[in-house]
């Protein structure tokens, strides 16, 4: 009975579009959101590369490929105990044992078809190297880092050679920043930089632009998004400097987020009962990023990852802004401030420590700082060009620091701690508020 391995051995399928997405599918037999590459079994007498093409087949219904690149080693990955089936429909198996393949896919979308004979998925689509681990069941996230990792540099090379002989994209998109000269060998990663004074990492800019590029958050990630009040206190920060920088200045996904994070709050905070609220605003979940961990560095190029993580395009937004966002900074999260409005962990703490918050002012403060953010939201929106002004770009800064906490920020400012008695720059803006602006 227990002569044969513990791991089943098996295949994976890393298989990128032209544009260098990764084709991701969702499972018929597993509850909820689990989005997996392409990945089955091995017959006995067939060889790997066999099984990809009969699993390709099979699965997505298409032969339309071209076989890349293959993993130097087996990989394997232990299943959990309650999710067995998955490793072996006659049970015993502890895990799969896999040789995982580069492909190409040569052929149309349309050739793409899931509802095979025998359908293992429901749904599939494209997404972005960097955006893969996060959709994985959470034990297949750390094989799928090392495989995209293990692959970037085939993936880069093919992605740079299909694009030098393809059309022009649309301006504005990263991808026509990418040149054959700045793409760095797959063994210079992890070397770029100490990412300034928010220490972003590659990795982390590579997640985000996952993100950020198409403009699209999954109903699953954006669920854990609100559950979680957006993100930790760092990535949150980092985030919106990744963005910014990125898409230069054109943060209309962050800036919809919080106005979604924002309604939720204003909801949380109405009625009296202080316990009920506090126990309304606590998360759910963890940070997204954290989560992930995200150690590749994707598709950017050298030049790219650069722009991403130099803060200045945060740095001179929030200093711009500072008149209307430096009277909502947190005095529990930033010493030295006096009046401001407690972050939501901290108004948590303080209403479990048994002090009395007025609920009905800090409402009254969030409706506003929400009606502002959904300026600077619309001011996004093509015809709704430069109707936000400092105030409402303020209203994202009190947005994240309400969710996530405040401390981080300082470490941006080029003009000292966030206390009320530090010098401003626009000096005339000086002591306007959010509330006397009316
Ligand atoms: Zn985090
Ligand atoms: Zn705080």
């Amino acid at each position: 009975m227990h002569n044969h391995p513990t791991y089943r051995p098996g295949v994976g399928i890393v298989l990128i579009n032209g544009a260098g997405k990764v084709l991701v599918a969702r499972r018929a037999d597993v509850k909820g959101e689990a989005w997996q590459m392409p990945q089955g079994g091995i017959n006995r007498g067939e060889s790997p590369q066999d099984a990809v093409l009969r699993e390709l087949r099979e699965e997505i219904g298409t032969d339309k490929f071209k076989i890349l690149a293959e993993s130097q080693s087996w990989r394997s990955y232990d299943v959990p105990g309650g999710l067995v089936r998955e490793a072996s429909p006659v049970g015993g198996w502890q895990g799969q044992r896999q040789k995982w393949f580069l492909a190409l896919f040569k052929g149309r979308d349309a050739d793409i078809n899931v509802a095979t004979d025998n359908p293992e998925f429901v749904a599939w689509r494209w997404v972005s190297p960097g955006e893969l681990p996060a959709l994985a069941v959470p034990f297949k996230r750390q094989l799928y880092q090392d495989v995209l990792g293990e692959f970037s540099g085939p993936i880069r090379k093919a992605v740079n050679s299909i694009s030098a002989s393809a059309a022009p994209r649309p301006p504005g998109t990263l991808s026509n920043l990418r040149s054959h000269q700045d793409v760095l060998p797959a063994d210079a990663e992890g070397e770029l930089g100490d990412g300034g004074p928010l220490a972003i990492t590659d990795g982390e800019v590579n997640f985000i632009e996952g993100f950020t590029h198409d403009g699209s958050i999954g109903a699953e990630c954006g669920l854990q998004l609100m559950r979680y009040w957006g993100y930790c206190e760092r990535h949150a920060w980092v985030s919106l400097a990744v963005e910014m920088s990125m898409l230069h200045g054109f943060c209309s996904r962050s800036a919809s987020l919080y106005v979604d994070i924002l309604q939720q709050a204003s909801t949380a905070l109405a009625g009296n009962n202080q316990r009920a609220v506090a126990k309304r605003l606590g998360e759910s979940g963890s940070c997204m990023i954290c989560n992930a961990n995200p150690t590749w560095r994707g598709l950017l190029s050298t030049a790219e990852l650069r722009e991403a993580k130099d803060p200045a395009r945060l740095r001179s937004f929030v200093e711009g802004s500072a008149p209307f966002w430096r009277s909502d900074c947190c005095p529990r999260c930033v010493s030295g401030v006096t009046g401001g409005h407690l972050c939501r962990r901290h108004m948590i703490e303080a209403i479990n420590e048994g002090m009395s918050l007025d609920l009905k002012h800090e409402r009254e403060y969030f409706l506003n700082v929400l009606a502002r953010l959904e300026n600077y939201a619309w001011s996004f929106s093509w015809g709704f060009r430069g109707i936000d002004g400092p105030e409402d770009r303020a209203a994202i800064i009190s947005a994240i620091g309400w969710c996530s906490g405040w401390s981080s920020l300082a470490a941006l400012l080029t003009f000292g701690p966030l206390s009320s008695a530090s010098p401003v720059r626009s000096v005339g803006e000086q002591g306007k508020s959010h509330d006397q602006r009316d």
